[in-house]
């Protein structure tokens, strides 16, 4: 059943979130600027709910990466998160009534997202986080609210490497606790598997050719080919061969949060929120924005 939010938020802020400058998304040096975020003033929810209790705490802690450009990322300028998976989590913070400033970004890398959920260190985790059978043993997940799929990164210069199927005997980075580890363990075995604990190591790794690929999904890697720091370094392959859909991790069992995540992303998704904070992060390095995907509201 959907959660009546419409019902339960009295609506003295009309936006939720608009862009800012008259919705130019353009800072004059031709880069695009995050949305801008509009709190909820007044919002009231069931009595002894997660989202009464975020609320009335006027603080969230948010788990998310800190080293994935265009997606959660420290910003040079600001030494601010900033990014997709960002953006997603300030626009939940204020239809809990918490401005941007009150939330607490913490950094989850892939290995640790279910520890720092059932540990209570954070209270959601929005961080490519694949939704799987396996983590949801441990966590539950709203979304998804974004699409990907495993790809590779390769020096520019490489032309050897042009799909999975290229991979015996490569050098292939990827990081522990996250799926496109696995993948290359069980379906590419004559891959030579290097393990590291985030995308970066991995990235600086394949920079000084120790490594000959990163393998993860193909927005990560993405913004990494797009970042400055590496211009005209590497490419991304584009032979994308999994899917993985991203949610937004929180405790197991907490279904009425749940379904206001939910609800959240389904009302972003309808009032062109969602496209705008696409636009503004990743869409800043050329990408489009997709459809949605539906989230899935599963029993
Ligand atoms: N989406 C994949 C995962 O959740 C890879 C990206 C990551 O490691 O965060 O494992």
């Amino acid at each position: 059943m959907k959660f009546p939010i419409r019902r339960l938020v009295l609506l003295f802020a009309v936006l939720a979130l608009v862009l800012a400058a008259g919705c130019g998304d353009d800072d004059g040096n031709g880069e695009s600027r995050a949305p801008e975020v509009t709190v909820e003033e007044e919002v009231e929810f069931p009595a002894g709910s997660t989202m009464a209790e975020l609320a009335d705490a006027g603080t969230i802690r948010i788990g998310t990466k800190f080293d994935q450009p265009g997606l959660g990322n420290i910003s040079l300028e600001t030494d601010e998160p900033e990014g997709f998976d960002v953006e997603i989590g300030k626009l939940i913070a204020s239809k809990l009534g918490i401005d941007e400033d009150d939330i607490e970004f913490i950094e989850t890398i892939s290995a640790n997202r279910e520890a720092f959920i059932t540990g209570d260190r954070v209270d959601i985790v929005i961080a490519t986080y694949t939704i799987n059978d396996e983590r949801k043993q441990q966590v539950d997940f709203a979304g998804p609210y974004y699409v990907a799929g495993q790809d590779l990164l390769v020096r520019e210069d490489d032309d050897s490497i042009n799909g999975p199927d290229d991979l015996a005997g490569k050098r292939v980075c990827a990081v522990t606790g996250s799926t496109p580890i696995a993948r290359i363990r069980t379906s590419y075995p004559e891959a030579e598997p290097v393990e590291f604990e985030t995308y970066t190591e991995c990235v600086d790794q394949l920079e000084a050719g120790q490594i000959d690929a990163v393998s993860t999904d193909d927005i990560i890697l993405a913004g990494y080919a797009a970042d400055p720091k590496y211009e005209g370094k590497f490419r991304v392959v584009g032979e994308v061969f999994s899917t993985e859909p991203y949610g937004i991790g929180l405790p197991k069992g907490d279904t009425e949060f749940r379904n206001f995540l939910n609800d959240v992303l389904e009302d972003a998704y309808e009032d062109g929120t969602w496209e705008e904070i696409f636009d503004a992060t990743l869409g800043a390095s050329g990408e489009t924005a997709p459809e949605p995907p539906p989230v899935d509201r599963y029993p």
